[in-house]
């Protein structure tokens, strides 16, 4: 791949739909935040305008203990963009408050991963205008 003529943004960026907006803001001010129904009080991860538990259209966004375990994961061993060099680990995160969640486990090797894996998030900035959940290893 020629990178002269590369003109993506590096990493790549997702984009900041309306509906995730909270999402962003809490990731820039260093404290995420998900969504919650604002009558039954169920998690709702993804976004979504109504709470798939009691079909309330009442939304409000909450502050994540940030402690979670690994509930699977994967190892590519092919890079598919050299921005990503392999082998690296996608999890999927099992939250404290019962959500999961697919992000990176950035200080563990691949082959160290164990399901149950206590983890904890943090903030990754990325860029000046990027910042993204992820995840380091936990306390047991
Ligand atoms: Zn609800």
């Amino acid at each position: 791949m020629n990178k002269e003529i590369r003109t993506e943004q590096i990493p790549p960026t997702p984009i900041r739909y309306q509906d995730y907006e909270q999402y962003w803001q809490g990731l820039e001010a260093g404290k995420p935040v998900l969504q919650k129904c604002g009558d039954c009080g169920a998690w709702c991860h993804v976004p979504q305008p109504i709470c798939p538990k009691c079909l309330s259209l009442n939304k409000k966004w909450e502050a994540i203990s940030g402690k979670g375990t690994v509930y699977s994961w994967v190892v590519y061993h092919q890079s598919p963009d050299p921005e990503f060099p392999a082998p690296y680990a996608v999890i999927l995160v099992e939250l404290e408050e019962g959500m999961r969640f697919v992000g990176n486990l950035i200080d563990v090797h691949p082959d160290d991963i164990k399901v149950g894996m206590t983890v904890e998030v943090f903030v990754e900035e990325l860029s000046e205008e990027f910042k993204r959940l992820n995840f380091k290893k936990g306390k047991s």
